[in-house]
This record gives C-alpha cells, structure tokens and sequence, in this order.
C-alpha cells in the first residue's frame, strides 16, 4: 500500500538515479489542498542544480536501457501499470486530495488512464515497425528509428499522473530516458509513481521526477543543452515560453496548449444524449480538461428548449466535498484559479451577459469545505462569439450558450478563436457531421459524443492549441530520431 492519506505533513520527494531525495538546497514549498484551502505537503524547491543531477542520471542510463531488447523495456512497463492498478485506490484518493476532483473522477477516469497509458504503450512498442521504400527496382530505403535520448516531459495540474503517464509512457518505451516536471500545484501522485517504477524494477535514471516552480524547475529542464527533446502539456502563454527557449537550441518539441472548445448542437440532434453529452463536455473535472466544451452553440429553432433542460441538469450537478461520493463537481485547484474563474463570470457580466445557472460560489458546503476553493457550475447567455468570455480560455466550470441560425455561422463562430483544440457535433445528418469534421479548425472533432478517446490516434490541436501530435505511433516516431538508409542494387554496366 502507498499509504499517500492521513493526517500528518507530507513529504514529497524528487525521484532522481531511482532514489527519493530532497533538493540540493533543502528547500521546500508548500502545497494546499484546494478542498481545504489548508497547506497538507511539502515538496522540492528544486533549482537548476536539481534538474543538472537528473540529467546527469538520465544521460547515465541511456546507454543500457536504448539498446535494451524492447520486450525487456515493455515488460517493466507492464508491471508499472500492474501496480498502479494494484493501488488504485490510494492513487486516486491522493489525486482527489492533490486537486479538488471528486474521488470519482479520480478512480474512474485519472487512475485508470494512466494504466491504459502504461499498458498501451508497453505493448505498442513490441509491435512499432518503420517504412521501407522501394525506389524504381534500383535502390531499397529503410527508415531506422533510434532513441532521442534525454526527454523532458513538462505536465500540468488537472490530470496530473494521466498526462505526465501520457508523456513519460511512450518516452521511455521507445528507449529514451526522462526527466519530468509535475505541476508544483499537484505534485504527489508524480511522487508517488516513483515508488511504483522503484518496485517494478525500472533501472536507475530511466525516469527521474523533479519538483518545483514552472518558472524554476520547468524553465532550467527547457534550457538544459543535454535535454534535445520537449513534451510539454500547459497553457499556451507558457508554450510560447518554451518554444522561444527551445526553437534556437533546435530541440524537438511538441506542445499540448489550451482550448476554447465548441460544441455545437443542431435542432435535429438526439436530445437525449445531446443535453446530458454537452453538461459532461463542459464541467467534467470542474470544467478543468483541455477539451471540455466551454462554447455551447444551439441551433435557433431549438435554443429555448435546449437552454431550459441544460440549465435545469447543470443546477442538478452537487457542488461539495470531493471526497463524498455524491459529490459532481470538487474545488477548483488553487486560490488563483478560483480567483480567475470569478473574474470571468465577472466579465460575462460586465460584457452584457445574463447568469442562468451558478454565479459564484455555492451557498452551503461541508463544514471540512469551508475554507476550500468552490464555485458553481455556471452558465451565461447572451454573449457573441467575439466577446472576451467566448474567445478567451476560462478554464473551469463556466460555459456559455450561443444561438446560431445555421451550418454556416456555427462554423464561422465555431472557429472564430485563437485556439483549436477539440469540438463536439450533435447531429443526425450524416453529410452534415462529415461536413463540419472537415470544416472545424481543430485537432479532433467528435460527432455525438465528447473525450471518446481511443489511445491510438494522432492527439493535439492545431492554431494555438498546439504543435505536433501525441497518441499511437504519432508519439512513437515524436520520441524516435528517424534515419534513412539507402541501398543501391543495380549492376554495374
Ligand atoms: P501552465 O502552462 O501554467 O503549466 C504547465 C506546466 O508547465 C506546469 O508543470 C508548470 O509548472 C510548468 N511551467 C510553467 N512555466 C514554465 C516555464 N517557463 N518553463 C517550463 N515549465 C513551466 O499550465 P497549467 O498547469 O495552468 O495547466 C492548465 C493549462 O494546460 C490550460 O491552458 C489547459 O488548456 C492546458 N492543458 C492542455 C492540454 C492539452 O492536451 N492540449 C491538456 C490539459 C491541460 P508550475 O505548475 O509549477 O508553474
């Protein structure tokens, strides 16, 4: 058992040459849990000595765990995914605690995923192949795929062990080594994934996990010369950041940035499973999911009718302690999220907006709760596209409905933002779903349904959503250094 609960102070760790150490300098931050708002672990205040250390560790592993046999490499990773199966149950209470989701979420979808990203990508790497070309009957070309070498896989605060197991996953199995960054808002499950890959077996320095400060920790991963490879999953403002460091130092990078997602709901749509899929789409996690669909477009004729059952199943949606099981929707994950949240529906205000549902935060809650970061699930009607609220990214639950008169505007509405990330289709008209999967600017559009995710294919967004793709063999070649060999075959006359 991890034993991650209970009420002492916690001491997280980094993870660096397969051991838990603390930071060079002995500094610590404290980390709150949002459902609290009370201080309950500390964590390394690591600097760039830290990060050289661990980097130092990874560059040392590489030689053994590169030429590994793959078999080898993916039945590690096979008992990694093993044993966070085996703790599920503390892992999830402990991503619960570290974030504010309900414990629900967390056992259902955050724990889980990061099995399936294990399991996945343990397997997908014994059956990776690469291209060979035939050239006119005269020469052969094959592809060989070879490890980068040292990774640096930068993860965010709302799915902390799915999205850093998402990156640090397809990594080392394709014979990398890798030196991560959790969130410093989240950072325990990271640590706690340590002891896993610790007991699995994985060799020393395969992955190293350092704590602390984007702006610290993140930034001297980014700017190390011995790190040629970037994954990072965050907001766009900080992409930016990480592309102006590492673009003159030509690393390879892929970026996994916001969102400001559309879903759109034509009058035809199965409403039974339209209204239900769009309250999913947009507070899942607190609204906190990249892909959530924050911009409800609702076609003229049905708007009224649409508005009322949504509003009524978002005011059904409980706000209240994460770790109760009937608990919808948590806190938010820190005192500065809560605080930008309000100030959004501040602005949806100020912009003409009227609140349908939420508003602020919840009028009663669990007296453990009553220091902790909450507000409701919130509604707005009344704003065009171009206002502030619809094109910039909130991030939580906050949702807005949209009318729209037909196909034509609900695209141009549709992809009037900066950002391109995911977007949802409700509709019963097959050439119009295919229509606007070809017309919306964004990475993945799902048609009557939303974050049905099947771990093979190319994952990210396009515009300010992103650069590169994850998922499948998309990160598997990302995380290989591609080398064409070619061989002439025809006599000599
Ligand atoms: P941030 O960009 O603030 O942080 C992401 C990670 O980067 C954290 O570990 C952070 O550390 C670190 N970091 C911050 N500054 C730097 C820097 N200068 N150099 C290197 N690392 C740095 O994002 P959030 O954690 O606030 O996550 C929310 C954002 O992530 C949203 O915009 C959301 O849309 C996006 N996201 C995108 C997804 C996708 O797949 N496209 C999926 C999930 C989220 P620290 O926390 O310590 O500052």
């Amino acid at each position: 058992m991890l034993a991650a609960t209970g009420n002492e102070m916690k001491r997280i760790k980094n993870f660096i040459g397969g051991e838990p150490v603390d930071s060079l300098a002995g500094a610590f931050i404290h980390s709150v849990e949002p459902a609290t708002g009370k201080v309950y672990s500390e964590l390394p205040d690591s600097d760039d000595r830290d990060v050289d250390r661990a980097v130092e560790s990874a560059k040392a592993a590489l030689p053994a765990w590169s030429s590994a046999p793959a078999e080898d490499r993916s039945r590690i990773l096979l008992r990694v995914a093993e044993l966070i199966e085996a703790n599920l149950d503390d892992l999830a209470r402990a991503e619960s605690i570290d974030t504010g989701k309900p414990l629900s979420v967390a056992r259902s979808v955050d724990i889980p995923r990061a099995v399936k990203n294990f399991r996945f990508f343990a397997t997908a790497i014994v059956h990776f192949g690469s291209e060979s070309h035939a050239t006119d009957r005269e020469a052969i070309n094959y592809t060989l795929r070879r490890p980068r070498g040292v990774v640096g896989c930068i993860s965010p605060w709302n799915l902390p062990l799915y999205l850093l197991s998402w990156k640090v996953a397809p990594a080392i199995a394709a014979g990398n080594t890798a030196v991560a960054k959790p969130s410093e808002l989240t950072p325990m499950t990271a640590h706690l994934l340590g002891i896993l890959c610790r007991e699995a077996g994985l060799p020393p320095g395969v992955l190293n996990i350092v704590h602390g400060l984007g702006a610290k920790a993140g930034a001297a991963i980014v700017a190390h010369p011995d790190v040629g490879t970037l994954t990072f999953t965050g907001g766009t403002v900080t992409g930016a950041e990480i592309a102006r460091t590492a673009g003159p130092m030509f690393k390879k990078i892929a970026l996994e940035l916001g969102g400001k997602n559309p879903n759109i709901v034509f009058a035809d749509a199965d409403m039974e499973r339209a209204i239900p899929g769009s309250v999913r789409a947009a507070f899942t996690n607190q609204g906190q999911v990249c892909l959530c669909g924050s911009r409800i477009f609702v076609e003229e004729s049905v708007f009224a009718e649409f508005v009322h059952r949504f509003v009524a199943q978002v005011k059904r949606l409980r706000v209240g302690d994460p770790l109760d099981a009937d608990t919808d929707q948590g806190a938010l994950v820190s005192k500065a999220h809560l605080e930008k949240v309000i100030s959004y529906i501040a602005l949806a205000r100020k912009e003409g907006g009227e609140i349908l549902a939420g508003g602020g935060p919840p009028e009663t809650i669990a007296d453990r709760c009553r220091d902790g970061y909450f507000v409701e699930p919130t509604v707005a009607a009344g704003l065009g596209a171009a206002c502030r609220v619809n094109q910039e990214e909130v991030f939580g639950p906050f949702a807005t409905v949209i009318p729209f008169r037909d196909e034509d505007e609900a695209v141009a509405s549709a992809n009037s933002t900066p950002y391109g990330l995911s977007a949802s289709v409700w509709t019963r008209d097959l050439s119009r779903a295919h229509r606007l999967a070809d017309a919306l600017e964004s990475g993945t559009v799902w048609i009557n349904c939303w974050l049905l995710r099947d771990l093979r294919v190319p994952f990210g967004g396009m515009k300010h959503s992103g650069v590169g793709r994850e998922g499948g063999e998309e990160a598997l070649r990302f995380f290989t250094e591609p080398k064409n060999v070619c061989i002439h075959y025809t006599k000599e006359s």
